[in-house]
């Protein structure tokens, strides 16, 4: 199942977010691993300044007593290598205390030029003492060491030994703190790396499920487009791929292509719902399938219209004798929500190499058969290329065809039609012309039935129903409002699409719906009576005049049009030709039209080449007439000269 616009967006957002995550993620820990490398210094700086300094401080205490114990040394054995070793221990002290400023903050610095001075005193007093050492005099000795001496060593002792204590314990708070930082900085690796990992192990976990679905949805978008929603059953893409890889590679010369439409499947959406419809559809697939060889691919083209491939089916007889199978098959009822249906088909088939050798050709050949084969009401019918007139030549003015729409080669001619009544003209009626870039102006004979055995006339119709809307727009802007009447074919009126594309035509080109009239045929209506009810209700509904086209030529009566939603009826030329010289004739049209007015419908003449024809219909009270005697179709410039000359008419008419 491909999934819904919100899920999807649902995916890429998280998507999105593990990609952030992840990003997220490795920054902070990258961040983290720089600040670990980083935040151990400004602790082992502090605990080594401090230390540093402990130690000077030592250092000093050191010198203190050695240099004490070096006087007492000296006064209790004067000896001259004793001196020369407290000179060097006072110089060391000296050093020592200047170690303490240069390693040492701003008290130390003060605490050491003190010092320095305290010491200077000292050292002098010392040597005022080993002086009196000297001279022997023990009692100036006595007094210069209790008076000067001691105070001063004990003074300095003192300050420095506070000092270093001080100093130690610096050390060593610095040194604790510097130890729970790192125990600190170990759990926080140990939390980050733990962390870090299950947050990579779940947008991880996030980007593959987003990856996953991602992938299923890609499946589904490629299945989706290659089936058809409903059935499940390939669509025309794969149906298509599959029968051209089977013709391009081991050529098989028995391959069939089927193309299958169900006869009146409209009634069935109708009568009963398209809920029936549909699961009328679903249940043909397995129909057809289970009556058919395992290789042979069924298809669903869209609405109704199936094909079928037989990879193997060796003749033409055989391709059409499994065709009959499948109708045969398709004949016992369906039951649909406790409902029985019973459902007709017509089948075309077309013989690879012998019909064709592509998918497209083969499905085309297969159409033209199928359409046939309905129209007919045979069930089955091959591919004729004699019957169905697709020669070289017109399968090449087939293909120009299709390209004289594509470069607007077809114009349109408007015949004007003219009241009975007030001898004015009323409309129009759009007539398709070819400019052929070698054969000239062709007729729409030599080409709308080529279009009609083909898929063509539907962008055929389009093209004109569009130009002539388009004209009709063009004339309104110049003020002149003129009704055209278009031609629609058999298959236009079997296509559900046109009532839409109608709509769509009339809106674009701002033209109310009431100017707008369609002829159709009564052949094309008897074709699929409801399919075609069908369509002309809805046109008739949004306000589009229908007309029957060419009747009389066919065997249908006025009474079986009476349910049909028509609201013209067009007398054929061939009555209306003979009229003048055939009273029996004239009667027959007499009657059309009284039946006619009888039923509500307003009459037009076709083919009114005389005045005697003229002044007959208007005795029996026709409507409109259309015919050479009052104007040939013209290309629009040429009308709107005809029409503005005509309208008002003059009054002596
Ligand atoms: P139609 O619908 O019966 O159109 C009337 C045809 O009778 C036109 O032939 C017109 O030129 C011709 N006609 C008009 N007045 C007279 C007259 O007094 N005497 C004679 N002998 N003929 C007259 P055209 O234009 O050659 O069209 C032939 C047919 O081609 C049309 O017959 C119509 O069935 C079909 N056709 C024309 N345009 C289109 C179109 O756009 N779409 C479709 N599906 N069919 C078209
Ligand atoms: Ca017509
Ligand atoms: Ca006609």
């Amino acid at each position: 199942m491909p999934l819904d616009r919100g899920s999807a967006s649902l995916m890429t957002r998280q998507r999105r977010l593990a990609g952030i995550g992840l990003v997220v993620v490795f920054l902070a820990i990258s961040g983290f691993a720089l600040w670990c490398s980083q935040a151990l210094g400004p602790f082992t700086d502090a605990v080594r300044q401090t230390s540093r300094v402990a130690d000077d401080y030592a250092a000093v205490d050191q010198a203190l007593l050695e240099e004490e114990s070096l006087q007492l040394q000296y006064r209790a054995q004067p000896a001259s290598s004793v001196r020369a070793e407290f000179e060097t221990v006072a110089h060391e002290l000296d050093d020592a205390l200047a170690a303490v400023a240069r390693d040492g903050g701003a008290p130390d610095q003060a605490e050491s030029k003190a010092a320095l001075a305290d010491h200077a005193a000292l050292r002098a007093a010392i040597q005022r003492l080993f002086a009196a050492v000297d001279r022997r005099d023990a009692t100036g000795a006595e007094q210069i060491e209790t008076a000067e001496v001691q105070p001063r060593l004990d003074a300095i002792t003192r300050r420095i030994a506070d000092r270093a204590a001080q100093r130690q314990a610096d050390a060593t708070t610095a040194l604790r703190r510097l130890d729970s930082v790192q125990s600190f900085r170990a759990l926080a690796i140990r939390a980050v790396i733990g962390v870090g990992l299950a947050l990579v192990l779940a947008f991880g976990l996030l980007l593959r499920r987003s990856q996953l679905a991602l992938d299923a949805e890609r499946t589904a978008a490629i299945h989706a487009s290659l089936h058809d929603t409903l059935t499940g059953l390939p669509n025309r893409t794969l149906f298509a791929g599959r029968t051209d890889e089977i013709l391009t590679g081991a050529p098989q010369p028995g391959a069939a292509v089927l193309v299958l439409d169900l006869d009146r499947f409209k009634d069935i959406n109708a009568t009963l719902g398209h809920g029936y419809g549909d699961r009328l559809l679903v249940l043909i697939g397995p129909r057809l399938q289970a009556a058919l060889p395992a290789d042979a691919v069924v298809a669903r083209l869209g609405g109704d219209e199936f094909a079928v491939l037989l990879p193997s089916a060796i003749s033409l007889t055989a391709a059409l004798e499994q065709a009959e199978r499948l109708l045969t098959a398709l004949s016992a009822a369906f039951a649909v929500d406790g409902v029985e249906l019973d459902v007709d088909a017509s089948i075309g088939v077309a013989l690879a190499t012998v019909h064709g050798s592509d998918a497209a050709t083969l499905l085309q050949h297969a159409d033209v058969a199928m359409y046939v084969a309905k129209e007919q009401g045979i069930g089955v019918c091959a591919y004729d290329p004699a019957t169905d007139g697709h020669t070289p030549q017109r399968l090449a003015l087939l293909g120009e065809l299709r390209r004289a729409l594509e470069r607007g080669e077809l114009t349109l001619h408007y015949q004007p039609k003219v009241s009975f009544r007030t001898e004015g003209a009323v409309g129009a009626e759009a007539l398709v012309r070819w400019e052929h870039p070698v054969h000239g102006l062709l007729a729409p004979d030599e080409f709308i039935p080529l279009a009609e055995h083909t898929g063509l006339i539907g962008p055929l119709t389009r093209y004109v129903l569009d130009h002539a809307l388009g004209q009709m727009r063009a004339w309104a802007d110049i003020g002149l409002v003129v009704p055209v009447a278009v031609n629609i074919s058999a298959r236009n009126l079997l296509d559900e699409r046109l009532p839409d594309l109608i709509v769509e035509l009339l809106e674009r080109h701002g033209v109310p719906a009431a100017q707008l009239e369609i002829e159709v045929t009564e052949s094309a209506i008897m074709t699929e009576p409801a399919r075609a009810q069908q369509s002309l209700t809805r046109l008739k509904e949004l306000g589009i005049g229908i007309a029957i086209d060419d009747f009389g030529a066919g065997y249908t009566s006025l009474s079986q049009l009476k349910s049909l939603p028509v609201s013209d009826v067009k007398i054929d030329r061939s009555l209306i030709g003979q009229m003048d010289n055939d009273p029996g004739m004239a009667q027959i049209v007499r009657s059309v039209v009284e039946l006619g007015h009888h039923l509500g419908l307003i009459s037009i003449a076709e083919g009114v080449e005389t005045q005697q024809s003229w002044d007959l219909l208007n005795g029996f009270g026709c409507d409109i007439a259309q015919g050479f005697h009052l104007s040939r179709p013209l290309t629009p410039a040429a009308f709107h000269t005809w029409y503005t000359t005509q309208n008002p008419p003059p009054a002596s008419q």
